[in-house]
This record gives C-alpha cells, structure tokens and sequence, in this order.
C-alpha cells in the first residue's frame, strides 16, 4: 500500500524549545508510524538570518537533529537530511521563483514580521527565502507538511505555486495540506516562543534553569497580593498550563480566582511539569553521540537525493527542459 509523504524542516538557527515540540514536533513524530517521513534541516535557509555567523551553523544543525531523535524522530522510520545536501532543491527553486511576484513575497505577514524582527535591511535570499521553502517542501511531493501555526503564510505559498505550476505546465505536484500545532507564547508573556527573543524553555534545558526560567515568569499583574484574586486567562503561568495539559487544571483556575492557590505553589507545579517533559527527552538525547548524526544524515541525504532528482527530472520534462543533448 503507497504510504502518504509527509515533508517538513526547520532552521537551525538554535535549541529547539517547547514551542517547537507543541506547534510541530510532536505531530510530525506521531506521522512516522503510518508515513513516509522526510525532514529537511534547513541550512541554506539559516543563512538568509546568520551570513555574518555562518560558522555557528554546523554546531546548530548538530544540535538540531540530536533534538529531533529526543523528541521523538525515529531514523529507521523516517529520513532526516540537510538541504546543503540536495542541490536539486536550489535548481527547483529557480524554477519555482518565476511562478510568484515580488509584491506577493511582500505581503507574507511571517514574513513581514521577521523583517521587523530583524531591524536589519532584508537580503534578496531572505525576502525570497518562502519561494525556497516552496520548492523544499513540493521536492518530495508531500501530502501533509506538519509545521508551526506561523508557517501558515508560507504554506498556502507553495500550494499557490503547486498549483500555477499544475495549471501551466500539467499536473505533476500533489496541493500539500499543512498540519498545524498550537501557537506557544514566550516566558515574557509575548505571544511568541522564540529563542531569538529570548522567551524560550529550551528541550535541552536543566531543571536548575527551567525552574530559574519559570521563577521569572510573570503572572496576573492585577494579583499583587497573596489573598487577591486572580484571572488564570491573563496569566502566562496559566497558559504554560494549558500548553502542556497540566492535569487538575480546573483546581488551579478555582483556586486561582479564589486566592486560595498562591502563584508560587502555581510556578512550582508549573517547573514540575515542564520537568517530566523535558527529562526524559534530555535522556534520549543522551543515547545518539554528534558521530551518530553525522551517519544519520549521510544516509538521509542520499535518499532525499534520489527522490528530489526524480521530482526534477519530472519537473524539467513538464517545462520542456528536456533537450539532453545539451546537458
Ligand atoms: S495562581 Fe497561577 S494562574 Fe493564578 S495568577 Fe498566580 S501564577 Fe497565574
């Protein structure tokens, strides 16, 4: 029986965070039973954000796949790669960057965002770094893409284009479906979890820094007194709660608006949970050595290589690329 594709990536501009395992890496470990699984470490990508810190880049792809295996991505099931690794992946995206107009790039409010973010002029490789993704993602023809709720933008990008591609060359890509996580907000109580701002509980953290991370949370700011009542919906401490299914959630909002549950009990609970998490995650992580990934990637790369060379083989014949004697 064809087992539905499943591709997604991520950048590796840093640790993993809490964030990451509910908006995208959970889902997209549960779909490696039933799927056929590639994911894609983005280095190219990192680039558009770290040119002037490229040689931080190898230790952050390391990094980012020993995460990937502790939280849960298995290499006998599913494939891991590099982009660097596939360099079909940049001739597709050649070919994809004619199908989209600048305005459009324009308008991606993830992008926009970013850009803000970044306080920086915008490279050309970061203003067209979703047409890249696009091309990421529809190499490998996927029906799902399992990613955070903010790559939302990014995806109906390469559906727009799976599907200009489809109206004007013939149907060749499968219109992928985006899987999406839930949004995590930072310890700041911004509405993003973010390792860039600062406001992340990392999948490699200790408990000493977790608990020093949730010890500097805010809370209710109008619960300024042990006996005040509080509001568990305008508290972050409430909102790592709910993220992270806390059970007896119901005692802790009622004890919350009564005054009879104090915010220290509340972040104490809170680091314990946050410690069952993260434990035994830190300890599969302990079990793959930096060697390990290297294999892992060696190997991946080589299967995501065949696949994107038939996919643009198929691409090339549809454009009418297909003159050989000149290759
Ligand atoms: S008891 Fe918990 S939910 Fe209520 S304000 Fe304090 S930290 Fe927030």
């Amino acid at each position: 029986m064809m087992q539905d594709i499943v591709m997604t990536g991520d950048r590796p501009t840093g640790p993993m965070h809490v964030g990451h395992y509910f908006g995208a890496l959970k889902k997209r470990f549960e779909m490696q039973d039933d799927c056929r699984c590639f994911f894609m470490v983005a280095d190219y990508q990192a680039l558009s954000t770290h040119a002037d810190r490229s040689s931080e880049i190898e230790a952050n792809v390391i990094g980012m796949v020993r995460d990937y295996l502790a939280a849960g991505f298995d290499p006998e099931k599913a494939v891991c790669f590099l982009q660097s690794q596939v360099p079909q992946l940049t001739e597709l995206t050649v070919i994809l960057s004619n199908l989209v107009t600048l305005s459009r790039l324009l308008r991606n409010p993830t992008t926009k965002q970013e850009m803000a973010d970044l306080n920086r002029q915008s490279s050309f490789a970061f203003v067209g770094y979703p047409v890249s993704q696009a091309a990421d993602i529809l190499m490998m023809r996927p029906r799902y893409v399992p990613v955070g709720p903010d790559q939302r933008p990014h995806i109906e990008l390469a559906r727009e284009i799976a599907q200009r591609f489809n109206n004007q060359f013939g149907e060749l890509f499968p219109i992928p479906e985006g899987v999406y996580g839930e949004q995590f907000g930072g310890t700041d109580g911004g509405g993003k979890m973010s390792t860039s701002l600062g406001n992340a509980i990392n999948l490699c953290d200790d408990p000493e820094t977790i608990e020093r991370k949730v010890d500097a949370m805010q809370t209710d700011p109008a619960r300024v007194r042990r006996n005040d009542p509080g509001t568990p919906e305008r508290c972050p401490v409430h909102g790592f709660h709910k993220g992270i299914g806390t059970d007896s959630l119901n005692q802790i909002e009622d004890g919350c608006r009564s005054a009879t549950f104090g915010c220290v009990e509340c972040k104490r609970k809170l680091t314990t949970g946050f410690d069952a998490l993260i434990e035994p995650i830190g300890e599969r992580r302990s079990r793959y050595t930096d060697e390990d990934v290297r294999d892992i990637l060696q190997h991946g790369g080589a299967i995501a290589r065949i696949t994107a060379q038939r996919t643009l083989e198929a691409v090339k014949d549809a454009i009418g690329f297909n003159y050989a004697i000149l290759q």
